[in-house]
């Protein structure tokens, strides 16, 4: 063979097994289905990569690489930020904000693009639910530091919106400043206009949306439980990251996590919940949109994303037996 076609080969197999990384944007990505008689929305603000080596603890590299791999994945890893919106009667919710412009221009913040898709204006948000006050969750609830959902109630477990209000704590706690000065920026505004409601006991926020807090990843870390005629979905927050990873190794926490024991409890009592009652649940951070079911699977779990549906007509399945009846 030819050297000149050997070199070739030899780039050919080094891009094969070194994929570039993602940097493709997609139009807006909206995916609708319904839970009861609410139709629910996975609205993406985009996604961003993730230095797993960096963040995991509990795991070595090789051992996150070795399962990243059995996914065909590789670090960095692509994480999705995924909110949602309820459409239910006059109340359109929104879960969670995505980042706003806290990643900077070119990252994440696509939240506003996507709802517009979707044919919702942010004046027409009637509440959000946080899961917890992080960049990535309530990042969006301001643009150029002015409330960007004029007409909107804001609900939050109230040990979040007590820790990050306080910047005090960040030296307390050994935990990021950054997040407290964000905080400063995008919720404070909502709690000077008396536009805040928060909450420490599991309640009914709205009819049919029950709030719970569950420390760990944050004080204040909620899960939002939509019940609509028998159908239930549960907006689980943080209790995830990196699917490939912890999955099957649901003991590995994420630097992120405030406190990470807790958050590892959370985590571990909440899964076994979800796969033993067949739990629908909604996560930021799994690929859009970031809603399906778990399995037990030896001594972790599995993924199972919901089924893709994308047509008009509730009758399409008639009309496609008559058309196949009529074909030659
Ligand atoms: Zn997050």
């Amino acid at each position: 063979m030819k050297p000149l076609l050997l070199s070739l080969l030899a780039v050919i197999a080094t891009a094969s097994a070194n994929p570039p990384a993602v940097t493709q944007q997609s139009p807006p990505s909206v995916y609708r289905f319904k839970v009861g008689d609410v139709r629910v929305t996975a609205l993406s603000d985009g996604t961003v990569p993730i230095n797993l080596h960096d963040l995991l603890k509990g795991i070595t590299p090789e051992q996150t690489d070795d399962l990243l791999a059995n996914s065909y994945l590789a670090n960095p890893l692509e994480a999705s930020i995924n909110a949602f919106l309820l459409e239910m009667g006059a109340r359109r919710v929104l879960v969670d904000t995505g980042a706003g412009e806290l990643f900077g221009p070119h990252l994440a913040g696509r939240l506003p693009k996507t709802l517009k898709a979707a044919g919702i204006s942010p004046d027409q948000i009637t509440d959000i639910l946080i899961t917890h006050v992080h960049t990535d969750h309530s990042g969006g609830l301001t643009a150029k530091g002015k409330i960007l959902f004029p007409n909107a109630t804001i609900y939050l477990g109230k040990p979040d919106m007590d820790y990050f209000l306080d910047k005090s704590n960040a030296a307390k706690t050994h935990y990021a400043e950054r997040y407290f000065d964000e905080a400063a920026i995008t919720l404070k505004p909502y709690v000077d206009a008396g536009k805040v409601k928060s909450f420490n006991k599991r309640s009914e926020l709205l009819p049919g949306i029950v709030g719970e807090v569950r420390p760990g990843h944050t004080p204040g870390s909620a899960f939002y439980t939509l019940t609509s005629h028998g159908e239930s979905i549960v907006f689980i927050g943080d209790i995830i990251h990196a699917d490939a990873v912890q999955f099957p190794r649901p003991q590995v926490t994420i630097t992120f996590d405030q406190n990470p024991t807790q958050a590892r409890e959370v985590r571990l009592t909440a899964f076994a919940q979800f796969a033993a009652n067949g739990t629908l649940i909604a996560a930021p951070h799994l690929p859009f949109p970031g809603v399906g079911h778990l399995r037990t699977d030896g001594t972790g779990y599995r993924w199972y994303p919901i089924e893709y549906a994308d047509r008009e007509a509730a009758n399409s399945t008639s009309q496609l037996e008559q058309r196949l009846k009529s074909a030659p």
